[in-house]
């Protein structure tokens, strides 16, 4: 990460990438995605691992991001990773905002959050517990299930955040042919949730 005056203007970009929203609330929006370098949550079934070494990912400055994104043509830009909450954000928020840019984050929360953003996906993990700050920054909460008991823990997340927040349940990718007759079961008792599905993965795009 490179700075000026304290203000993180590089970050390790993994990759960045025009696509269709594929999960939550914005799922089938377009949207930039920008996916930053560097995580240490270690989930076991995460599917970009080789996000974890932000070493391994080059230095690029926020200015540049915000301007392929606006090049693209896109209106919304998801920053996600690895773990982004993991950096300062104030500055590549600045950027995405000052070219007319909506900016979105997915998180698992493991740190507090910086920047401006219009809204906040929060998806907790087991494996490093969220910091308390974000419950009730979160616009939308998003469960991975991976089995039967992250029913409960979902539910422990869901009383904490914001009365606005939006719920998911989404079954884990590998296990979505066992998980997802769950989550049926589960929204229809439990209304306040509704079901998300990875859909970029059924279009075959990234
Ligand atoms: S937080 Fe995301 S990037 Fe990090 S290990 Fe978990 S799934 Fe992978």
């Amino acid at each position: 990460m490179e700075t000026k005056e304290n203000v993180v203007v590089a970050l390790p970009l993994m990759e960045d990438f025009y696509t269709i929203q594929g999960e939550g609330f914005y799922q089938g929006s377009a949207a930039y995605f920008i996916r930053l370098g560097g995580c240490d949550v270690g989930c076991v079934w995460c599917d970009v691992k080789e996000s974890w070494d932000a070493s391994a990912h080059p230095l690029v400055s926020v200015n540049e991001m915000a301007r392929k994104a606006k090049d693209s043509g896109a209106q919304i830009v998801v920053v996600t990773g690895g773990e982004p909450v993991m950096y300062d954000l104030t500055a590549l928020t600045g950027a995405l905002r000052a070219a007319g840019l909506r900016t979105h984050l997915e998180t698992s929360g493991a740190y507090p959050i910086t920047g401006s953003w219009d809204w906040i996906c929060f998806s907790p993990k087991k494996f490093k517990a969220p910091d308390d700050s974000v419950l009730e920054k979160a616009d939308e909460l998003k469960v991975i299930v991976y089995n039967k008991s992250d029913f409960a823990w979902g539910e422990e997340f869901a009383s904490g955040v914001n009365d606005q927040c939006h719920l998911f349940l989404q079954p884990e990718w590998s296990k979505e042919k066992e998980i997802l007759p769950l989550i049926i079961d589960y929204v229809k008792s439990n209304p306040k949730w509704q079901v998300s599905l990875q859909v970029h993965k059924y279009m075959n795009i990234p």
